[in-house]
């Protein structure tokens, strides 16, 4: 009858705090990062009564903007509701958020697989406040609470039960975070705490009929939980299956630490919302000159970029699409790579071989900006827009090493130096003598001194033990502050011992 491969479906709820100077309804100050508790608070996020919030156009612009890049359909007509709840973090007593009419109707999200897609329907985007936080100090017997998140602007993106595993949640979550980097609506930032997961999960048989209940799992704050909660749930509800048993709908929380989920509530306990419209704010009409408006500040997206990237400037698919995955990766290495095209326009060749030229130096930008450089920013979790190294200054360095002026470990130095301190690159080359001594007759002498030093490594390469080589050539090295041309030392040296 059934086919034996049960299926997980998922659907996810992203919430992403909007980049807006202000909050939603009141003139504070939106960045509460680092700020002392309750200082940016009014009267409004306070919800004092005989306030009237006052919508910020900002935040309804960066919503249907959001919306677009996520292929939605914007209706003519917007409104706010109230979501009633009773919460210490919520002093109005409720939520301002969308019901039945969202800023942003329908849309999709190409996730990208290895070889393929997959499309995520959207049910909708809406916008809507957050609510303030609680502070539980360590060993207190009371709670704190800080109003500075209150009314900060946030929109949901709310996917359709299209996802069928943590590997597809995941992707889809660093697509959402990516683009909304690249429309400038949020900057996401994990650890400020820009984005959270609600997912909810349930099986079908081989046959798409719906065999567990649904659980729901709310306020998942990295990507981590995320992957990990639905592979703990995917666990639960196959075994439930197989037991025979539908599990209940409830809302569960997700321990970080035991990386487990706890029933917290079941459906008949889920509180009713009573949402009514919002009668402090008119409806809003969203015109088509707005809309149209919003649309033409949408820049190009993460997947023309990538395309792009590939067929310009002929790197691979992978290294394109790590790049374009953050947008100021992307446009640290397009600033460098204009650099070093205008600096290649300026030298003698022919115009056929141009094209050939920039795609060797964009490869070597790529590799350089891949491996080394965050090689050296990863352990100081820096971000490339906080960098002291400019495209300018980066496009240089790959002058550099593309004209063989330094070699690759004094090109690594370099690089090191100008992470450290900003200086250019060819002021750190000359002060610290790492140009690449090509001269063979300065080579020469100094293979001459480490030849006459190590008589018994001579003698052994001379007997057949060519490896040790490879020994001589790190003491020229370390006598010529690794500044020899590498391929060069390694002639002389055969030509002197083992003879032309
Ligand atoms: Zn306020």
């Amino acid at each position: 009858m059934s086919s034996t491969s049960s299926q997980i479906v998922i659907g996810l709820e992203v919430h992403i705090q909007l980049s807006t100077k202000s909050k939603l309804f009141c003139s504070c100050s939106n960045d509460s990062f680092n700020v002392a508790p309750n200082t940016h608070v009014c009267p409004l996020c306070m919800g004092h009564p005989g306030t009237l919030p006052v919508p910020n156009m900002k935040a309804i612009e960066y919503a249907i903007k959001a919306g677009l890049a996520f292929n939605s359909e914007i209706p003519h007509e917007t409104k706010f509701d109230r979501k009633n709840y009773f919460y210490p973090d919520l002093p109005k007593g409720y939520q301002i958020s969308q019901y039945d009419q969202p800023c942003c109707v329908g849309g999709f999200i190409d996730v990208p697989l290895d070889d393929d897609k997959k499309r995520v329907r959207l049910r909708r985007v809406h916008l809507e406040e957050d609510a303030g936080k609680l502070v539980h100090p360590v060993g207190a017997n009371y709670s704190l609470v800080d109003y500075n998140r209150s009314g900060t602007p946030l929109i949901e993106i709310v996917t359709e039960p299209d996802i069928s595993s943590s590997e597809e949640a995941y992707l889809l979550a660093q697509k959402v975070q990516e683009v909304c980097r690249y429309i400038s609506v949020s900057d996401v930032d994990m650890e400020k705490g820009h984005m959270r997961f609600d997912m909810n999960i349930s099986l079908n048989d081989g046959d798409g009929n719906q065999v567990t209940e649904i659980s729901e799992i709310k306020n998942l704050n990295s990507f981590r939980s995320l992957k990990k909660a639905i592979e703990f749930e995917a666990v639960r509800h196959k075994e439930a299956y197989e037991k025979g048993e539908r599990l209940i709908h409830e809302t569960r929380g997700w321990d970080d630490d035991k990386e487990a989920s706890v029933s917290q509530r079941s459906k008949e306990d889920a509180p009713d919302y009573r949402y009514f419209p919002e009668p402090d704010i008119p409806k809003i009409v969203l015109s088509s000159d707005l809309v149209s408006k919003i649309k033409r500040t949408l820049p190009e997206m993460p997947e023309e970029r990538k395309a792009r990237f590939v067929e310009e400037y002929g790197i691979s698919k992978k290294e394109a699409g790590t790049i374009i995955a953050n947008k100021y990766v992307a446009e640290f290495f397009e600033n460098t790579l204009s650099e070093l095209i205008e600096w290649a326009s300026t030298l003698e060749g022919k115009e056929s071989k141009k094209d050939d030229e920039k795609k060797k130096l964009a490869k070597l930008a790529s590799n350089w900006l891949l491996s080394e450089l965050y090689g050296l920013m990863r352990p100081e979790r820096v971000k490339i827009q906080e960098i002291k190294i400019t495209a300018e200054n980066f496009a240089e360095l790959i002058a550099l090493v593309y004209e063989k002026k330094v070699n690759s470990s004094a090109a690594q130095e370099i690089l090191k130096e100008m992470f450290m301190t900003g200086n250019d690159p060819t002021h750190i080359m000359n002060e610290k003598g790492l140009k690449q001594v090509d001269d063979i007759d300065e080579l020469s002498l100094v293979c001459d001194t480490v030849i006459q030093e190590n008589n018994e490594v001579v003698e052994s390469i001379k007997e057949g033990k060519e490896s040790a080589l490879q020994f001589l050539m790190g003491q020229v090295m370390a006598k010529t502050k690794g500044s020899a041309n590498p391929q060069k030392v390694m002639e002389i040296l055969k030509t002197k011992i083992i003879g032309g």
